[in-house]
């Protein structure tokens, strides 16, 4: 069976696995991330040769945060690491004597969920990462969706209120102010600031100096009435601009994932909600399903590895033809 690598460069941690066709993890490591750029590629290329010292690999997919050229090869600009418009695919390359190809890190996720996880029987897919930011994936036809300079499904700044919040990107109003984590604590703290229902909330506050995503999850658990409505908030604005998405793309599926789809049901619920009370010429035409991603933590190295093997495969492909 062909195995390749896939790498994932996140914030604080380098995860790296060998996956095997199926998906499967034949074998792990990770290391912490290194600020400098020199030694953080240093440390990926240290990652790939030690994998490949055990494995025969077929190619090797990097996965990091930012905006990855359509020719998976450039790094434009990267949100956490001081890459811009870096060569990274041709450094890995010259270094590691493997295909490399390079990914962007949501993309890589939804990938991932597409080929091996709750998007596994559909054939367009949209996902949702809902972390500190939100991250998008779109797969139209079987195919991920990257747009014509590799910048596209950056689903997070899909404009949602026009005039609202000052997103990072530049822009106002974008879904990512109003449907991440970051979001999620904003709304918690209106409503602990507010009184009635959210007396809990201000006394979880109070006691920790701050609201955190951890304190709101306990407390969405514990079926806090505070908590819950913050939660149910933010699944309005994720479900109306998946209404938004589903008049564009027309999925059969969309994934919600990252730390706040922890929630569950208790998120899907106004998300649908939303959706069915926004969504266009609704009765008219067929409806997706909305479910949680299910591969939570490894569909980063998975998805990056998959998209390595599948460029090599097309590259194979285009040569017999
Ligand atoms: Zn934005």
């Amino acid at each position: 069976m062909s195995l390749a690598i896939g790498i994932d460069i996140g914030g604080t941690k380098i995860a790296g696995a060998v996956i095997d066709e199926l998906g499967e993890i034949v074998d792990a490591e990770r290391v912490p991330t290194p600020l400098e750029p020199g030694a953080l590629e240093d440390a990926v290329v240290e990652m790939i040769t030690r994998l490949q010292s055990h494995h025969e690999v077929a190619a090797v997919g990097v996965a990091a945060a930012g905006f990855v050229d359509a020719a998976q090869s450039t790094v434009f600009y990267a949100p956490n690491i001081d890459w811009r418009n870096e060569p990274l695919r041709q450094k890995l390359e010259a270094r590691v004597g493997t295909t490399v190809v390079v990914d962007n890190d949501a993309n890589a996720a939804g990938w991932a969920e597409f080929r091996f996880g709750a998007g596994r029987l559909v054939s367009d897919m949209v996902m949702l990462t809902i972390g500190t930011g939100v991250g998008g994936a779109i797969v139209a036809n079987d195919h991920l969706f990257r747009g014509g300079f590799g910048a596209g499904a950056e689903l997070g700044h899909l404009r949602l209120v026009p005039g609202g919040y000052a997103c990072g990107c530049g822009q106002h109003g974008c879904l990512e102010q109003y449907g991440s984590g970051r979001a999620l604590l904003r709304m918690a703290d209106e409503i602990a600031d507010a009184g009635g229902i959210g007396q809990r909330l201000a006394r979880v506050r109070d006691e920790h100096g701050a609201l955190d995503g951890r304190l709101i999850g306990a407390l969405i658990m514990e079926e806090d009435a505070g908590a819950i409505a913050a939660l149910r908030q933010l699944g309005h604005w994720i479900g109306e601009a998946s209404a938004s998405l589903a008049a564009v793309l027309d999925p059969q599926r969309f994934v919600i994932g990252g730390g706040v789809a922890d929630a569950g049901e208790l998120l899907l619920d106004p998300i649908r909600e939303a959706f069915r009370q926004h969504l266009p010429a609704r009765g008219y035409h067929p409806e997706p399903d909305f479910v949680i991603a299910e591969l939570v933590n490894d569909a980063g190295v998975v998805g990056a590895a998959d998209l390595a093997r599948v460029h090599v495969a097309d590259r194979v492909q285009r040569a017999g033809e």
